[in-house]
């Protein structure tokens, strides 16, 4: 089965990638001309961990290749998976649901009778069907099917993610769709992992219910660690325990600086604008929204009242950029509230990213970007913790200090034994917990 994969992003590269070592032959195809030149040269366009091997391995082994030749990878393939971006569109937040649209235009003159058309982009509910409407539309009489196939790997994990997923779903209108997308993921049986077959509109909601849980339950223990600040709790005490809870679960449990990526952000506002326009408010998804914006505001607060009374001249280090660590993804990470912030009160930023600095630089003008991490602690009056990159959580706490002008350290991420920052003379404000004064 031949395999052509539309869009060639975090989740159009990696399941591209991904599908080609379960031996499919897979064309990866998309519109910037730059990203596929990179990758013929071998370049991997986006940081995510173990994906340059296989993406060389496959190359090598002639399953893989890449192109912008939209009309002849459509033109040969049994299967198209769509997977471009569907980004929040301006001003009433609903799905931008243009580019998959402009891309059915396109492969619907290009593909070969029997196809089937997978959207794999997170689509609100009805867009899968309009898909194959506009199909119709544009090509009167063509056999094809649609499908759905909605994609849960996260940036970081991706490879493992897509290799050992929970469950797979695939939303189908006939039984063509169900088995080609069985034989694809047939690779995953013997992991036993489960399939759902449901109907388009399950599929899509399934994709979007799940990412605004996740969104819930991790605003929600953001809140518990506001109050356990206020009195006298830890956070992650309270989690670990909730979390043992089987009915609860240990995942997506940690206080930090709000959530951030390419998809809770926008999925959690698209979602909330679908079920308005269908005059069936979700309050808890719209609830979380608010706070979780609000956090990122706060978090700026707290890195200003860490500076004093007048925060204008001084320095604020920040440690990670990223919204999560293992990308070098900014998209609506909670860096890009808080630094702006910071910088408005008249605070020099200085910063260290392992991966992200390239794609942040354009988004965070004035930012002094470190190559080292210890570079971004020289002459900070506050040393700010924002992504829990492991290479941060080895640093010496007293060679953080000798560099430093001031002594606190805002840890929004907790990644730092509170005590070991006292012992070095600093002070140790995390999330969740009471200050621990050095
Ligand atoms: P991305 O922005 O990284 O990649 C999208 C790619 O599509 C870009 O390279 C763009 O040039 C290309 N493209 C746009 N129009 C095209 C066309 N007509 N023909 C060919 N290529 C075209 O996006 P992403 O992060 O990979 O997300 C893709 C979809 O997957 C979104 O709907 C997103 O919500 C969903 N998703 C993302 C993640 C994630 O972690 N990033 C996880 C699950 C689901």
């Amino acid at each position: 089965m031949r395999i052509t994969m539309i869009g060639t992003g975090y989740v159009g590269l990696v399941s591209g990638v991904c599908f080609s070592e379960f031996g499919f032959d897979v064309t990866c195809v998309d519109i910037d001309a730059e990203k596929i030149e990179r990758l013929n040269r071998m370049e991997v366009p986006i940081f995510e961990p173990g994906l340059d091997d296989l993406i060389e391995r496959n190359y090598a082994d002639k399953r893989l290749t890449f192109t912008t030749d939209f009309d002849s990878a459509v033109g040969q393939a049994d299967v198209v998976f769509i997977a471009v971006g569907t980004p929040s569109r301006r001003g009433d937040g609903e799905a931008d649901l243009t580019y998959v649209y402009e891309a059915a235009r396109r492969l619907a003159h290009a593909m070969k009778p029997g196809t089937v058309v997978v959207i794999k982009s997170t689509v609100v509910v009805g867009t899968c069907r309009k898909v194959a409407e506009i199909i119709a539309a544009e090509r009167p009489g063509l056999d094809f099917s649609i499908a759905s196939n909605p994609e849960f790997l996260r940036e970081g994990s991706a490879i493992e993610d897509f290799m050992r997923p929970d469950r797979v779903v695939v939303g189908v209108v006939d039984t063509r769709g169900e088995e080609a997308l069985r034989r694809l993921y047939r690779p995953l049986f013997l992991r036993e992992t489960p399939i759902v077959v449901t109907t388009l509109e399950n599929a899509e909601l399934i994709k979007y219910a799940s990412n605004a849980f996740l969104a819930m339950k991790i605003t929600f223990i953001n809140e518990v660690a506001d109050l356990c600040e206020k009195v006298g709790g830890d956070v992650q005490k309270v989690a670990s325990a909730i979390g043992l809870d089987k009915r609860i679960g240990s995942k997506f449990l940690h206080a930090g600086p709000g959530y951030g990526g390419s998809c809770f952000p926008k999925d959690t506002t698209a979602l909330a604008a679908t079920a308005r326009k269908y005059d069936t408010a979700l309050r808890l998804v719209e609830t979380t929204i608010e706070v979780n914006d609000a956090r990122k505001r706060a978090m700026a607060e707290r890195v200003l009242n860490a500076l004093g009374a007048d925060p204008a001249g001084k320095t604020v280090g920040i440690l990670g950029i990223a919204f999560k660590p293992n990308t070098d993804d900014v998209r609506d990470a909670p860096s890009l509230v808080i630094v702006p912030a910071l910088q408005a009160a008249g605070v020099r930023v200085r910063a260290h990213d392992p991966e992200a600095q390239e794609q942040a630089a354009p988004l965070l003008p004035g930012v002094e970007w470190c190559d080292a991490p210890y570079d971004v602690a020289n002459g900070a009056d506050v040393l700010a913790v924002l992504t829990e990159w492991n290479v941060y959580r080895g640093l010496s706490p007293r060679a953080l200090a000798e560099r430093m002008r001031g002594r606190t350290v805002v840890d929004m991420r907790n990644i730092w034994p509170a005590e070991e920052i006292a012992e070095a003379g600093l002070t140790h404000v995390g999330i969740g917990r009471a200050p621990t004064r050095g």
